[in-house]
């Protein structure tokens, strides 16, 4: 443990119940850096087209980075990934708190699992023992009752948990793993989109604990020293970093709403009269009863909040962040902060991806307003937008697949596409995955970001609304696809160190620790061409799973004008969106249908066939 590598993959095969411990490939590890660039590159060699997601072959694998367990600002993060049951392709979900670390400190970089027990199990991973157990008194337990239930039975309250709930026992499309739990001192974490915690279920693995006593270490210490400490330095003295300790990603609310940014009603609108009573403010005014913070970060942007009042009083939970407020919150007109802390402490416990979730039910609230679904769908329920009960009731049903909930669990595209009559113009979503809280009738940025994302519509694969938000003009297809190409393949590369986005250094910094961590010395160019390969790469695997152009889309319902606010008026044409979309491919050196030509991967050194 030299050189922010262990060296060491760990292989569990749930089927025949055999552990093997390989060797990481270093010659990988230097073309795809870890984290989400070797987790494409080992999801690219394990599975082939047409893999399906949900059987024993598809990988579920916990990739850390070469920063990740080192003293550095948020190393504490890594990723799961696999393929993902939600879209069909790549996925790589990425997660902070203390799991991470602690793997390496067992040994390993990665986790791979495959196969699938017969009965209900978990996994115990204590340094190089590692054990397949039972867990048949855990199956049906919520994500922090399978964490205390394991805690209690080691006898050991820092025992890192990766857990899922009923909604990855019942396969819902969108489960997704939590993190240990929010009843803890320290943060925990969600490897949130894309359904992996399905994936988990697929295998009948309930859970699994790790426990380590190494210690990473880089390969130059007192050069690792010197510029992980500056990146503390520039951390601690910049001028936003106080805001997001103090208030956490809700901090966005009040301004994205002032921009008309804001989902709400189901992308209806983009303003929601009530977004001061979900805003970052009102919670810490209201519900907000400590920060806490991931391994190594002293951002602390993470909040343990308790409901003082009314019908939730006494809900305990982590957050909720701000997709979580926009898409529980504004999207489904829930302007009761009390209300949207209860359903996201639901999806957490009942292992659901939040913004997902927010999504479809938005898209049925809508279904049910226009008579498309009645009463006798919802088993006598009325989801109007903005009613507490249903829409409570609606997660509960989601996460254990019980009546109507049984079609939202399999994800807003399909649901539509079942239900037909023209719901899936409102369905959003992209490859299948849900739409994020940026509306991008806003910033139209976001809608070619959310179109050529990787593992469909995702705000963190380029977050384009600041920089648009000092454009001269805001609504336009001018410079989107440079600015979504840049971040993309910028991101690409922090992702697979692993890195947070909340970071205010920049890319030389990220550079200087991980050529200080791996005792490698890559220059900034060549760092970010890590990062476009890792793009590309990613983009293989969805060609090679057939997607093109077609599916790098945009939903109907950003065609319609924005109806208020200060972007009302604004829509997109099929023209303005071809334009940016064609421009992007351009840059990316892919064909107009969006397949990567063979000089641009021959250039990247991806030379492979499909
Ligand atoms: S900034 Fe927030 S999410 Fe990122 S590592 Fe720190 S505490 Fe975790």
């Amino acid at each position: 443990m030299a050189n922010g590598f262990t060296g060491k993959i760990l292989e569990i095969d749930l089927t025949d119940k055999e552990v093997k411990i390989t060797d990481l490939d270093m010659e990988d590890a230097k073309k795809f850096i870890g984290g989400k660039g070797l987790g494409a590159k080992l999801l690219w060699d394990r599975t082939e087209a047409g893999t399906d997601p949900l059987g024993p072959e598809n990988p579920l694998m916990f990739v850390t980075g070469p920063l990740t367990g080192l003293t550095a600002p948020t190393s504490g993060r890594y990723c799961v990934v696999t393929k993902s049951p939600l879209t069909g392709t790549f996925n790589d979900s990425h997660c902070g708190g203390f799991f991470g670390p602690e793997l390496k400190k067992a040994g390993y970089d990665v986790m791979i699992i495959t196969g699938r027990s017969e009965e209900p199990c978990y996994l115990m991973v204590e340094d190089g023992d590692v054990r397949i157990e039972d867990a048949s008194e855990l199956w049906g337990k919520t994500t922090t009752e399978t964490t205390l239930a394991l805690r209690e039975k080691y006898g050991d309250d820092k025992l890192r948990v990766a857990g899922i709930g009923p909604a990855g026992e019942n396969l819902v499309k969108y489960a997704m793993i939590n993190i240990d739990t929010h009843l803890q001192k320290e943060r925990g974490g969600q490897a949130g989109r894309g359904g992996a915690g399905a994936v988990m279920g697929s295998k009948n693995l309930k859970a699994v604990a790790v426990k380590g006593t190494g210690k990473p270490s880089p390969a130059r210490v007192d050069e690792f020293k010197e510029v992980s400490g500056e990146a503390y330095r520039i951390t601690r003295e910049d001028d936003f970093v106080p805001n997001r300790t103090k208030y956490g990603t809700p901090i966005w609310i009040n301004p994205m709403n002032e921009y008309g940014i804001l989902p709400t009603q189901n992308f209806q609108r983009a303003t929601f009269e009530d977004a001061e009573n979900i805003s970052g403010e009102t919670m810490e005014e209201e519900i907000v009863e400590k920060d806490v913070s991931c391994f190594a970060c002293p951002i602390r942007c993470g909040k343990h909040s308790v409901v003082t009042e009314g019908e939730y009083e006494g809900t305990r939970l982590e957050g909720p962040e701000y997709e979580l407020l926009a898409l529980l919150g504004s999207n489904c007109c829930m302007g009761d902060l009390n209300a949207v802390s209860k359903a996201s402490l639901l999806v957490d416990e009942l292992g659901l991806d939040g913004i997902s979730t927010g999504n479809v039910l938005g898209w049925a609230m809508e279904c049910f307003e226009k008579g498309i679904l009645t009463e006798e769908d919802f088993d006598g329920l009325e989801p109007r937008f903005g009613e507490v009960k249903p829409y409570i009731k609606l997660v509960e049903m989601i996460a254990n697949r019980e009546g109507i909930g049984d079609l939202l669990a399999e994800g807003v595209m399909r649901a539509a596409e079942k239900v037909g009559e023209g719901s899936s113009d409102f369905a959003m979503h992209c490859k299948g995955m849900e739409y994020p809280g940026y509306e991008p009738r806003g910033s139209p940025g976001m809608g070619l970001a959310y179109a050529t994302s990787d593992r469909g519509a995702c705000h963190q694969r380029a977050w384009t609304v600041r920089a648009e938000l000092e454009m001269d003009e805001r609504f336009s297809a001018e410079g989107r696809a440079e600015l979504v190409k840049e971040t993309q393949d910028e991101r690409a590369a922090a992702y697979s160190l692993v890195m947070c986005d909340f970071v205010p250094f920049g890319v030389d910094s990220f550079v200087d620790m991980f050529n200080a961590a791996t005792g490698f010395d890559l220059s900034e160019e060549e760092y970010l061409r890590s990062g476009e390969r890792i793009w590309n790469l990613a983009r293989m695997y969805a060609v090679r799973e057939g997607f093109d152009r077609k599916d790098d889309s945009i939903p109907e319902r950003l065609k319609e004008p924005l109806p208020d606010g200060p972007t009302a008026g604004n829509a997109f044409t099929d023209e303005m969106f071809d334009e940016m979309l064609d421009q992007y491919y351009e840059l990316r050196g892919w064909d107009e249908n969006g397949v990567p030509k063979e000089s641009k991967l021959k250039e990247l050194g991806l030379e492979f066939s499909l």
